[in-house]
């Protein structure tokens, strides 16, 4: 039967590929992807069929990769991080529906909270949510509603697409809702293109990350109250009491 795998290939760099997602790579006859995804693999996968389809064209390549599963090949599509956190996952089951032809399966991958996290230390070892300042698929007030709730009930926040080219003043917004539950203090990290060239980490005040200029290839982390700076990393206790 036509196999289409959905799969997460991890913040940019080979290592960080789980060897699920290399297997199911080097198994499959066609790679499509977002261009720039595509480019992080191509040279460890020769010979295969490579696809591009252009950034916000979700749908279009979602079915593509469907048809081309119909069509008998063996297909990956893969996405960056895990494939199902903000990723394809979800619209590929949605568009193929109860369509029995084509069998899916998702592949798991590094999310950049994850990914990012190490970078920094180990901001995220207590209770975390995860959240994308995108308001391109969720209303901006929902959002909001979120990062409140969050920061009330001081979670650690990753937060995801905090910047876009129409959205320069999201990240400004959301610490400045953050700001109303923590200090100005609390400790807060970025790292830009993990996995990636030009990879780049920052660990800062909450009050110095409103001022930040992130772009879309930066993942952010806003601590709880009681995250600290150790030896300049980003630490969150787990909360044994006696350290
Ligand atoms: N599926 C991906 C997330 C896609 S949303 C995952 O699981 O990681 C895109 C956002 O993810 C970016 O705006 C950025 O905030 C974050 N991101 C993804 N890859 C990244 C990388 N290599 N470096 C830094 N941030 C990254």
């Amino acid at each position: 039967m036509a196999k289409l795998r959905v799969v997460g290939i991890g913040p940019g760099d080979y290592e960080e590929m789980t060897v699920k997602a290399v297997n199911a790579l080097n198994a499959c006859d066609v790679i499509v992807g977002y261009t720039v995804y595509v480019d992080l693999v191509k040279a460890h996968f020769p010979g295969k069929e490579f696809f591009t389809t252009p950034m916000r064209r979700e749908a279009d390549r979602c079915r593509l990769a469907l048809d081309m599963a119909r069509e008998g090949k063996d297909v990956a599509m893969i996405c960056s991080g895990d494939a199902g956190i903000y990723g394809m996952a979800g619209l590929i089951y949605e568009l193929r529906g109860e369509d029995a032809s084509v069998e899916v399966e998702v592949i798991g991958g590094l999310t950049a909270a994850t990914s990012g996290g190490c970078r920094l230390g180990a901001p995220l070892t207590h209770d975390f949510a995860v959240i994308s300042l995108s308001d391109l698929l969720t209303p901006w007030e929902t959002i909001e509603k979120r990062l409140d709730c969050a920061a009330a009930g001081n979670f650690s926040i990753a937060l995801y697409n905090p910047r876009s080219h129409k959205r320069t003043d999201y990240l400004q917004k959301a610490c400045d809702i953050v700001l109303r539950h923590q200090s100005p203090e609390t400790v807060c990290g970025v790292v830009r293109n993990i996995g990636r060239e030009g990879e780049e980490t920052r660990v800062m005040t909450l009050a110095a990350l409103r001022d930040y200029e992130a772009d879309m290839f930066t993942t952010v982390f806003i601590g709880n109250s009681f995250t600290r700076v150790v030896d300049g990393r980003m630490v969150t206790p787990r909360g044994y009491r006696d350290v």
